[in-house]
């Protein structure tokens, strides 16, 4: 039989043979064990960094991750020392790698490993569940990776590979019970990473590469010639166009920022006062009265000096950025910590802020140089 005629004669579910099933994880794994790509977390394995990888990588890609990575452990080398930092500090950290709340978790969660573990991964799943910010998905990466337990994980990556060997429309659960059929019990950290490398590479969402697919012979969604028919498509809701104002109130060369609140999005970072269209009418997204509404000041001398595009999940935001200055006689609010502060330009990159907040951070510091320069001639 030609190795083709071989390719499309695939038995009912071979994966359900304990046969089929062993030589199935050795092609996999061998292959991996050939071209695993390098990554530190992998060429310098420590539990602490595979926790900090997981972390990072569950919504941000792993080139992103790699740009930032070295630099965040050098920071905090270790689960005790993230442990010890403030939330600001980790944040502040993560900058550029996005969702920060994952800085906030991950720093409770090492809190907890060094206080009531000893600095050790606990090796109880349930235990490992416990910790904050560890999902199944955490739990069962961390786990196999750096403990060796026996936990498949079970991503997006995973989900399109496991659906396509089936050519299974299942839901998740079924999906995710087949995950725990094929993991290998021997290997289970390499055997989860290889199935996600496997999603990432080349099992990829559109046209996935099957004659490259060291797993081809046991796919029957390749054998039915309709590997992107699976996992079916989820109703994705409908994107949503917002408009934001974000003002810059500038008094002695500093800038009033305000912090997020508990619970939402970014939350406990810095931000310009700001509002946008899905919670106000079209008045309240008037600079002066976003400005009164988020700080107390009335402010003067308004100007818009530009803006940014931000595309999220669900939401595209628009924002328009305006500079001023607190109103004569208008007492600002208190300095120091709290709900609102105010910084000095040069500690605005260095703080705890999304990178849309960073790029209108970046729109106020090129105004005000200007204006500077405008004023001594230059
Ligand atoms: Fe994915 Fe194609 Fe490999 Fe099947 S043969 S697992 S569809 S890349």
């Amino acid at each position: 039989m030609t190795r083709d005629a071989d390719a499309h004669c695939v038995d009912p579910n071979p994966l359900r043979s304990p046969r089929g099933l062993r030589a199935f994880r050795r092609a996999l794994l061998d292959w991996f064990d050939r071209g695993r790509r390098s990554f530190p977390w992998r060429d310098e394995p420590s539990e602490y960094r595979t926790v900090v990888s997981e972390f990072m990588l569950q919504q941000t890609r792993a080139t992103t991750v790699l740009r930032h990575f070295d630099a965040f452990v050098a920071r905090f080398p270790s689960f005790e020392a993230l442990g010890r930092a403030t939330d600001e500090e980790a944040m502040a950290a993560w900058s550029g790698l996005g969702y920060y709340r994952r800085a906030r978790t991950l720093r409770a969660a090492c809190e907890t490993i060094a206080r009531e573990h000893g600095g050790r991964l606990p090796r109880d799943p349930a235990a490992l569940l416990a910790l904050p910010g560890f999902g199944e998905y955490t739990a069962a990466a961390a786990g196999s990776i750096a403990l060796g337990l026996p936990l498949a994980a079970f991503d997006g990556n995973v989900r399109r590979v496991v659906s396509r060997l089936f050519a299974s429309d299942s839901g998740d659960r079924e999906l995710k019970a087949l995950s725990v059929e094929l993991l290998d019990p021997a290997r289970p950290g390499d055997w989860n990473q290889s199935v996600m490398e496997l999603g990432a590479t080349v099992c990829i969402p559109r046209a996935p590469r099957c004659d490259a697919c060291p797993v081809r012979r046991w796919c029957a969604a390749a054998a039915d010639g309709r590997p992107e028919s699976y996992p079916p498509a989820k109703l994705r809701p409908a994107i949503v166009e917002v408009r934001e104002t974000a003002v810059a109130v500038v008094r002695e060369g500093k800038v009033l920022l305000v912090r997020r609140p508990e619970g939402g999005a970014f939350a406990g970072m810095w931000e310009l006062p700001r509002a946008d269209s899905r919670d106000r009418d079209d008045d309240a997204l008037a600079p002066r009265r976003v400005l009164i509404d988020r700080t107390g000041l009335r402010g003067e001398g308004f100007r818009e000096i530009g803006g940014t595009r931000a595309a999220f999940t669900h939401h595209r935001i628009r924002t328009t950025l305006h500079l001023c200055a607190p109103a004569r006689g208008e007492r600002p609010p208190e300095e120091g910590g709290g709900a609102s502060r105010w910084f000095a330009i040069g500690e605005l990159p260095g703080l705890a802020a999304g990178k849309a907040q960073k790029r209108l951070f970046e729109a106020i510091a090129r105004a005000l140089d200007e204006k500077k320069k405008s004023r001594s001639g230059g």
